[in-house]
């Protein structure tokens, strides 16, 4: 369930998805037709939707699903639905959308059209690099995000886990942790095997052995009918520069087909009792195929809510909690996003507009909190499932269940990037970016949009979105995590030439000059030391042989180092926020400057920096912690120290309130 591969909830790779060139599989259009689906579905052809936009004078939106692979079929249907013009074999003149199936690299898309896949986001839902990513957060803020399992990244960091664990055993002797190790590139539950002990990690400390994360394994999970079962919950990042995130109202519950048991010795190597992959279970005697949401083992996760509400269980507080979980996993992406962002559409620079759907898989705890397995880039938006119609006979045929999830969701993504209500959207966004305190609103982005919509001239009565606005609705809970974005802002400012996404020593010691953070306890000759040593390291931890430099990682390394040393009292992300704090400070003193140099104008201005990457409201809320914490700064020369902590447990700490309390309501 990662980026390649053929999983049914996992969109193909390169290489998969026997689609024809219109982007139909087949079989799938066979078993369509025959069951008479095309003719009774209550939207029209694709000539009466182009006839009807005609009339009123309207261009309608023109879409390229070329690449769309395993998602043209439903693609198809919303197309149909909101009545715009599908280019199946691409088209010589530019689309207004490129929908593509594995990457935004996936083909050429004009400047001014919208593409439905960020650049990077492949490489960043990998399991080692989103590992990293939420590991850079957890150092900063190791309570809220407590969601993901503690995981270590092999092999380079086998001994550190070896280590770790052998601590936290000594420290209580009754801790029997179980852990999963699963292959970097792996899907659909590809080459994942349970362990016990570190020293059955298979290829022991090879160096050269395939990179793979060992994850602690969530032993105590929430059963129905005794089984265990995952969430796959879906998610709209709409934009990153404003931040806006979208949550599916409903998901899929992929359920295994064998009784689940604490593991064991005798039960580890048991897939279909430990694995929750549709593309494994599947294969069980056991699967149960339904055409009924509420049954069978792939369910609607609002069937699984209802249930959960019968037993007592707080379904408000659950989604509140997996609210919660999706924006801060996204707030862990955002800085490296934004890097790539940065290199493939530089800022200030015609470029397409992107939008993700990405997938969420999620596991609910026996005490009901949501524990985050993966993010996937390219969820599968398949909506027929492969049948044995004869022995050893496969067919595709319609499944019930993933077409009313699926289409809702890709219809409603197409309603909200809607480019002929691009302008109404933008009001709209701009309007609400500090909504929280209006959260008791009648008015819902949904009817906001509804409304949008009729105004516009589109002629259907939709039902309210499926996806709910989280961000920026929350972002007053959420604003003090973007502290990594804004180090991933700094970053990107003293890249200097557009096109790399790694730093050079010159650009390093640029901006330590223009920052001022060098001093008698950091002089510029151990600014060169540090930059070569955190430089090299994250060189081989990557294993580049190309471009030579600083990643974005290393930079954070950077900034984590100089914080400690530069102020004395713990905790990281205080220290971190006031050097980030500082930097910012001189860097506004300096465009400041700058600016009143060039012009008369006034102070109003002073955030003002041409090249600057703006991050909307972000931005603003930093403008105020700035100036609020710029006056206590401090400097010492406390060594930079990080301890070797004890791994808790997640089932252990299972009793314990794992964040905060939010008042977010679905
Ligand atoms: P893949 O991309 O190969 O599907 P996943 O990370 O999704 O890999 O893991 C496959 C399955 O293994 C999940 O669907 C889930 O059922 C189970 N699983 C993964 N990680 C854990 C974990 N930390 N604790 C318990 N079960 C897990």
């Amino acid at each position: 369930m990662s980026q390649q591969g053929g999983d049914p909830e996992q969109e193909a790779g390169p290489e998969g998805g026997q689609t024809t060139d219109t982007g139909k599989t087949d079989a799938a259009r066979r078993a369509l037709v025959s069951l008479g689906k095309e003719v009774s579905r209550q939207w029209q052809k694709p000539e009466q939707g182009r006839q009807c936009c005609q009339r009123r004078g309207r261009r309608p939106v023109a879409v390229d699903s070329s690449r769309a692979k395993t998602s043209a079929e439903a693609l198809r249907i919303c197309i149909q639905q909101l009545k715009w013009r599908e280019f199946p074999s691409g088209r010589h003149l530019f689309c207004d959308i490129y929908w593509h199936g594995v990457s935004f690299h996936d083909g050429e898309v004009s400047c001014s059209s919208q593409v439905n896949k960020f650049p990077g986001m492949m490489e960043m839902t990998r399991k080692v690099n989103f590992s990293r990513a939420v590991r850079t957060m957890q150092e900063l803020f190791p309570d809220e995000y407590k969601f993901y399992p503690c995981s270590w990244i092999l092999p380079e960091e086998y001994q550190h886990f070896v280590d770790q664990v052998r601590l936290s055993k000594e420290n209580d002797s009754s801790w029997k942790p179980t852990f999963i190790v699963k292959p970097d590139g792996g899907s659909q539950g590809d080459g994942i095997y349970l362990i016990k002990d570190s020293s059955d990690i298979r290829m022991l400390a090879n160096h050269h052995s395939k990179p793979a994360v060992v994850q602690e394994y969530i032993s105590k999970p929430f059963l129905i009918d005794k089984l265990k079962f995952d969430i796959r919950l879906y998610v709209l990042l709409k934009s990153i520069d404003p931040l806006e995130i979208y949550i599916a109202k409903d998901g899929l519950s992929r359920f295994c087909t064998e009784p689940y048991q604490e593991p064991n010795s005798k039960n580890f190597q048991r897939v279909f009792m430990h694995l929750t992959n549709y593309s494994l279970n599947i294969h069980s005697g056991n699967f149960v195929h339904s055409d009924n949401v509420n049954t069978g083992s792939k369910r609607t996760f609002s069937s699984i809510l209802a249930k959960i509400s019968l037993k007592g269980y707080d379904v408000k507080k659950v989604w509140s909690d997996i609210i919660t979980l999706v924006i801060r996993a996204i707030i862990a992406l955002i800085p490296e996003l934004k890097v790539y962002h940065q290199t493939y559409i530089p800022s200030g620079k015609p470029g397409p507009t992107c939008f993700q759907i990405l997938g969420f898989d999620i596991l609910l705890m026996k005490n009901m909190k949501p524990i985050l397995l993966e993010v996937n880039a390219n969820p599968s938006m398949r909506i027929e499932h492969e049948q044995e119609i004869s022995p050893g006979v496969f067919e595709y045929v319609p499944s019930p269940v993933d077409e009313e999830i699926k289409v809702a969701i890709i219809r409603d993504t197409l309603r909200l990037i809607d480019p002929t209500l691009q302008k109404n959207n933008y009001s709209q966004s701009h309007s609400t970016e500090y909504s929280t305190e209006n959260e008791g609103d009648d008015i819902t982005k949904a009817e906001a949009h509804s409304k949008a919509e009729s105004s516009s001239g589109t002629e259907v009565n939709w039902p309210p979105l499926c996806l709910k606005q989280v961000f920026p609705k929350y972002t007053k809970q959420f604003s003090y995590l973007l502290i990594v974005e804004r180090i991933a802002l700094l970053f990107i400012r003293f890249l200097g030439i557009k096109g790399t996404m790694k730093l050079g020593p010159t650009g390093f010691r640029t901006f330590i000059r223009t920052c001022k953070l060098s001093n008698s306890n950091l002089p510029m000759a151990s600014v060169d030391i540090l930059y070569i040593d955190i430089a090299r390291r994250w060189n081989i931890v990557h294993g580049d042989r190309g471009e030579s430099g600083m990643c974005l990682q290393a930079f954070m390394e950077a900034i984590f180092l100089m914080a400690q040393r530069r102020y004395k009292s713990p905790p990281l992300r205080e220290q971190v926020e006031a050097l980030v704090n500082f930097c910012e400070y001189q860097l506004d003193a300096l465009d400041e400057k700058h600016f009143r140099g060039k012009s008369d104008q006034k102070s109003s201005l002073i955030a003002y920096h041409p090249e600057r990457p703006r991050s909307g409201a972000v931005s603003n809320v930093h403008l105020l912690n700035r100036l609020s914490t710029s006056n206590r700064l401090q400097t010492s020369s406390l060594p930079a120290s990080r301890e070797k902590q004890p791994v808790k447990s997640m089932n252990r700490r299972a009793s314990r309130s794992i964040a905060p309390p939010l008042n977010i309501l679905y």
